[in-house]
């Protein structure tokens, strides 16, 4: 085959394992024979419509095999795919498919509206229905499959060559779009297969957003290279989880911290039969105590990693065994990736001290689309990638992630890592979600700010939280004041969203005397 992106992924699986089922969704499968035949017509369609190589194809749904079908697609072609976020409202998306200079959008019908108004704005050329035609001249999904070629398609494309423009998170500003290769997104498979043991039996429940690099990336793409089986799910249900690796002994699944803490709290819980679980991988934020401590009592450990959008995104990664000897640590680094820890001067940091965390592999992105300024600032050294996290490394080699750079703040001279602070305040039984951040103080420069999602029916004040750091953290990193709210911001991710944070609850007096 010309082809050595991950468009060829499927038909060299169904030349290896045609009959195996590839994808399971709402209760229908697809084997890899079936799976590659669509991508055959989808890609023959897409060209019927004027799609040429590096062309932009954007998709906008929940998780569904049309997902799939399009990556791969536009993968056969040698277009690039831009997968979109189902929480942005019509004028973000118009952005984005503006930014990245989408000429076809395929969408889901719940995004219909959305993807209308946001396309017509920006221009797009196609709008592609998954429940179609409909009045507004979307094309219906079906309907162009069911009409087009399924010929061999083999369009040379090299593996250096862009294969999706992902948008970052927007956690701490707006999302940019971060350009992976066919050869990042492949050696990010590797290392998640080198470290993770996938097996070509693996049955891989995709519960985190595929728009988003960890649930496409880690899940996803790495079992179906392996010849495995994805089982889609559309929105994540906490109860739905728990039914389905049951009935589908499901062994391997990615989360965020959060989706874990949901399904521990479900009375449901208690009385699935969990033993088909292998692996359960769990990123893009630290995992609470609390939580290890609740799989631990059902035998099940967690594997943990850090990652970023720009690194397609596996950077470390820490094997289940040493989830108890390394506790909160996120790892070494993955096996083809390397990481460095620097202090602002640039000097290597030694054990124990904290630094920016860099990033050097092949899975490393080669810029930010149409973004020289961002992408110039966003690597140093040549090629290590600035990761904007601080991190410290212990005697082993295994690093720490201590919070972002953009979130620490500095209270009397001394550095605070809301994380850390954070991650005390959980300990709190009457705390579900917290996040700390940095206020003015006409004395200390600034001081921290607890702001608290109590548990439903817990009852707990302002005195009682905080009075429960006294003696585990260090005073200066004690918050002087403390707001509760209902709910905190979050991305699409599950992360809190630290800006819109500071933006609603940095204002106002502290009113408790510093230490
Ligand atoms: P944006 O770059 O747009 O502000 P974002 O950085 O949240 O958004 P992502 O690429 O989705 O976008 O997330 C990567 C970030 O998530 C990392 O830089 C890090 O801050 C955080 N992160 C990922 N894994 C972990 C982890 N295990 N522990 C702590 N933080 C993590
Ligand atoms: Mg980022």
């Amino acid at each position: 085959m010309l082809n050595q992106g991950i468009g060829s992924w499927p038909a060299r699986r169904a030349r290896k394992t045609p009959d195996r089922i590839a994808v399971v969704h709402d209760g229908r499968t697809w084997t890899y024979r079936e799976l590659h035949g669509r991508v055959l017509r989808l890609a023959h369609a897409l060209r019927a419509l004027g799609v040429a190589r590096g062309d932009r194809i954007a998709y906008l749904g929940p998780n569904h095999p049309a997902f799939l079908e399009t990556l791969f697609a536009a993968g056969t072609l040698g277009a690039v795919f831009v997968p979109l976020n189902t929480r942005l409202a019509a004028p973000e998306l118009a952005y984005n498919l503006a930014d990245s200079g989408t000429t076809v959008l395929v969408h889901a019908p719940e995004q219909a509206e959305a993807a209308r108004a946001a396309a017509a704005e920006a221009g797009v050329r196609h709008r592609i229905a998954l429940v179609g035609p409909d009045e507004d001249g979307a094309l219906g999904y079906e309907g162009l499959l069911a009409g087009a070629g399924s010929g061999p398609l083999d369009e040379a494309v090299a593996p250096e060559d862009p294969c999706m423009i992902m948008y970052t998170s927007g956690t701490t500003g707006r999302p940019k779009g971060a350009v992976l290769s066919h050869a990042n997104i492949t050696w990010n498979s590797v290392n998640v297969l080198v470290d993770t043991d996938l097996s070509g039996d693996e049955v891989t429940l995709v519960v985190a957003p595929l728009f988003h690099t960890a649930g496409l990336n880690m899940t996803c793409l790495p079992t179906l290279l392996k010849g495995g089986r994805v089982v889609l799910l559309g929105a994540f249900d906490a109860e739905r989880v728990l039914e389905l690796i049951e009935d589908l002994q499901v062994t391997y699944m990615f989360g965020v911290p959060t989706m874990y803490d949901a399904m521990a709290a479900r009375p449901r819980w208690e009385t699935t039969d969990l033993s088909s679980l292998r692996t359960l991988n769990c990123g893009g934020a630290p995992v609470p105590a609390r939580t290890i401590a609740a799989y631990l009592d059902r035998g099940l450990a967690f594997s943990q990693g850090y990652g970023m959008t720009e690194a397609s995104p596996g950077v470390l990664y820490l094997d289940r065994e040493q989830t108890s000897a390394k506790a909160s640590s996120a790892g070494v680094p993955h096996f083809f990736t390397d990481t460095r820890v620097v202090l602002p001067d640039g000097r290597a940091a030694e054990p124990g001290e904290r630094g920016e965390i860099l990033v050097h592999g092949p899975n490393v992105m080669t810029g930010y689309w149409r973004r020289p300024e961002d992408t110039e600032a966003a690597f140093t050294d040549g090629h290590w990638l600035r990761t904007g996290d601080i991190a410290r490394l212990d005697e082993d080699g295994y690093a720490y992630i201590v919070d972002r750079v953009k979130d620490m703040f500095v209270s009397g001279g001394e550095n605070v890592y809301p994380a850390e602070v954070e991650d005390a305040l959980l300990t709190h039984p009457a705390v579900a979600e917290c996040a700390v951040i940095g206020v003015p103080d006409p004395v200390w420069g600034e001081v921290g700010r607890a702001v608290v999602v109590l548990r439903p029916d817990a009852h707990a004040d302002e005195e009682d939280i905080l009075g429960h750091l006294q003696g585990r953290l260090a005073k200066y990193k004690i918050p002087k004041s403390l707001v509760v709210t209902e709910a905190l911001p979050r991305t699409a991710s599950g992360k809190i969203i630290k800006p819109a944070v500071r933006d609603t609850y940095a204002t106002g007096p502290t009113d408790r005397p510093h230490p």
